[in-house]
């Protein structure tokens, strides 16, 4: 075979790679031969050559033992998955849209999508939602990732898009304050970048609540209590005032709303902020300084400063820190989300969301409800309204009110998703459950009807990375006899169900479709073809025509706010949703580590993966493991109030001493989720992943 110039299945830096033919020999750690040989790619921006251990072992995900390779069905509820032909699992699926949309309406079948769809999967999913099942009822994993940066750009600068600029300004920058990311373990490439800024003199700042391995590698980290950024980018905002290191010309020529920003900043007082977050004054003073010595900083934020029930209004009290600074919209600078999942900035812009239609459109709008119907060829009045968001969907499944019927696609909710233990009970009390995937992780596990999925190297498609720059995803092998890609899934249901219009299964003319749906949005595709892709090596979005440029650093002139200024807004804080009792005494945190990703349905089938990270554990700093009677390696119960889950303790100082930390990657008794808490930011209805309350014991020895 050629070699096949793609990106990585993973995250989303999109690491360049190429697939070669099969190694001569396993590669170190391998103890079975890969199908495929990766090899970095030096001319991709991002990574410049390099890999994280999930991308170099990236291609045993395609031979993979227990990959599926043909339709699995059950005859009734509790007989077993058997496999079964492809016919007659469309022609069942088909039969029960029909059967429950005949009986409880279109709104009793949803869809479940996922941000690590390619940009043509997620367009057809969200458009297989609303004219052939014609259902309000669909939104994607992605709600979980970077939801609440998203709504919080959105209100300030009016157009989300995850970094201000090309990846490769970070290395000119004057400071980087990262809050609530660990891209050392994430998304490693990413810190070249990082130490290409720290080697010219920039200065690395973190924000998070462990001495993560990214918050080893900063000049200054600030350690803060989960579930008080908000108070503590407050605190830094008082500082800059306090100083004199506010920018009051740029605040006048690019922003509004300032005063109201600087009335409620003033009330955080750095030692009232101490008091909050823990944070000493000198380290809140000296980040303040970093960040303000030139005007090339970026503050970007991830999940720990997102992933709550009041997620938008932290990001947004970051992005006033900045703003304060006069950062965004100057070239070199400026706010960031950096986005999480493979293609998390693509999936949110094509319509999988509960209220979007494709081109970052609102659903509410008649303008772009008309634009896309004529897309599509359908009337706009047969368009629904907006949805649930992702766990109101998922809480609702089975309920009197609620979606009889799911069908899911590269999402592993049982995984995944908050309180998971409920969200189980729900899928269970779905009447038919459908989930398209590659192997049999545990949500499909619980389906009535499995589809098999090709993967990333067996298809083609585009993802947009973190930088809002749009890529090729090639295909390098064929998929396994018998395994079908998502589109032609699509296809082949909407053909069963009549649905008007046209259903390609043809990733080209897919995004051909995608860019006229998208004419005219805010995140406008339409000059961008698979042609340009190739010639250019990617493609910034907006991008309004075939001669445009494409748009790598979008508010240089303006923003995309009626009067063109960068929104302040106030926000206080109110701490998480739930606070630390005697009962409940410890706050737990989650998140990633190095070897995982995501829901690890994944990577826990890469052998190298495994066994880098076998099984789930909890993080405890060894003074409050020793008040509890905790030793390093023991088992322990950790309980919250809406499930218990057994980990192994790991004892570490690199954490707070009323702080412990879960990664979220693993399914059964050690699943993260079974204790996290669903209370939903009121903007974004982001879940509140990054704190709850928690008690410890260890569990005896049999
Ligand atoms: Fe893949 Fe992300 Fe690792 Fe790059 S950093 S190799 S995109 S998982």
């Amino acid at each position: 075979m050629t070699d096949t110039p793609t990106h990585c299945p993973y995250c989303a830096l999109q690491c360049g790679m190429t697939l070669g033919g099969a190694s001569a020999a396993p590669g170190p750690g391998r103890r079975r031969r890969p199908a495929l040989r990766v090899t970095p790619r030096e001319d991709v921006p991002a990574n410049q050559g390099g890999l994280c251990q999930k991308g170099w072992t990236s291609a045993e995900l395609l031979t993979v033992p227990d990959r599926l390779t043909t339709p699995l069905m059950r005859a009734r509820r509790g007989a077993p998955l058997e496999p079964c032909a492809w016919d007659r699992a469309l022609d069942r699926i088909a039969a029960e849209v029909r059967r429950l949309r005949d009986a409880h309406g279109h709104d009793a079948v949803a869809v479940f999508g996922g941000g690590g769809l390619t940009n043509e999967k997620a367009y057809q999913v969200g458009k297989f939602a609303r004219i052939a099942l014609r259902t309000s009822q669909i939104d994607y994993n992605g709600r979980f990732c970077m939801s609440s940066a998203a709504a919080a750009v959105g209100r300030a600068f009016g157009l989300d898009r995850g970094l201000p600029g090309p990846i490769t300004d970070l290395a000119r920058a004057d400071a980087i304050l990262l809050a609530g990311g660990n891209v050392a373990e994430t998304m490693p490439p990413f810190m070249r970048h990082v130490s290409a800024m720290r080697s010219a003199g920039g200065a690395f700042v973190v924000v998070d609540p462990r001495r993560t391995a990214t918050a080893r590698q900063a000049d200054l980290h600030l350690q803060p209590a989960p579930g008080t950024d908000l108070a503590l980018a407050n605190g830094m905002l008082h500082l800059a005032l306090t100083e004199g290191l506010v920018d009051e010309e740029y605040i006048a020529a690019r922003t509004s709303g300032f005063a109201a920003v600087r009335t409620v900043v003033n009330a955080y007082w750095p030692a009232r902020v101490e008091r909050i977050t823990g944070v000493p004054v000198p380290h809140m003073r000296e980040a303040v300084r970093l960040l303000a010595r030139g005007r090339r900083s970026y503050v970007l934020t991830a999940r720990g400063a997102e992933q709550h029930a009041r997620g938008v209004d932290t990001v947004t009290a970051f992005i006033n820190l900045a703003l304060a600074l006069g950062l965004p919209g100057r070239e070199g600078a400026g706010y960031g989300c950096l986005t999480g999942q493979g293609n998390g900035q693509g999936g949110r812009e094509h319509g999988q969301k509960a209220d979007q239609l494709p081109g970052y459109r609102g659903i509410d709008d008649p303008a772009a409800r008309a634009h896309v119907a004529g897309v599509w060829g359908v009337d706009p009045a047969v368009l629904p309204g907006p949805g649930r968001s992702a766990y109101e969907l998922l809480s609702a499944l089975g309920a009197a009110d609620g979606p009889k019927m799911l069908l899911l696609f590269g999402s592993n909710p049982v995984v995944s998703a908050p309180r998971s233990a409920a969200v189980e009970e729900r899928l269970d009390a779905l009447d038919f459950l459908v989930a398209a995937d590659f192997v049999l992780s545990e949500t499909a596990a619980r389906a009535d009807v499995v589809l098999p999925t090709a993967q990333w190297a067996e298809e083609s498609g585009t993802m947009t990375n973190l930088e809002g720059r749009v890529l090729r995803r090639r295909r390098a092998v064929p998929p396994p006899p018998g395994v079908r890609t998502d589109l032609e899934i699509i296809a082949a249901l909407a053909r069963r169900l009549d649905a008007p219009g046209a259903w390609s299964a043809d990733p080209a003319e897919v995004f051909d479709e995608l860019r006229a749906a998208s004419a005219g949005g805010p995140a406008d595709y339409s000059g961008i073809t698979y042609e340009r892709i190739e010639r250019e090596g990617g493609v910034f979005w907006p991008c309004p025509s075939p001669d445009h440029p494409g748009t790598p650093r979008p508010f240089l002139d303006r923003f995309a706010t009626p009067d063109g200024r960068a929104r302040f807004i106030p926000v206080e804080h109110t701490g998480a949703a739930e606070d630390v009792d005697a009962e409940y005494p410890v706050r737990l945190t989650t998140g990633r580590v190095l070897a995982q990703y995501q829901s690890g349905a994944q990577t826990r089938r890469v052998r190298p993966l495994a066994e880098a990270a076998p099984e789930p554990f909890v993080e405890i700093h060894p003074d409050l493991a020793g008040r509890l009677g905790i030793d390093d390696g023991a088992d322990v119960r950790v309980t919250s109030r809406r499930g218990a889950a057994t980990v192994r303790a790991r004892l570490t100082d690199e954490i707070r001493h009323d702080t412990v930390f879960m990664p979220f990657h693993w399914a059964g008794e050690g699943r993260a989720n079974l204790l996290t808490n669903p209370a939903l930011d009121p903007v974004s209805r982001m879940p509140e992943f990054k704190v709850c309350a928690v008690r410890l014991e260890p569990v005896a020895a049999s």
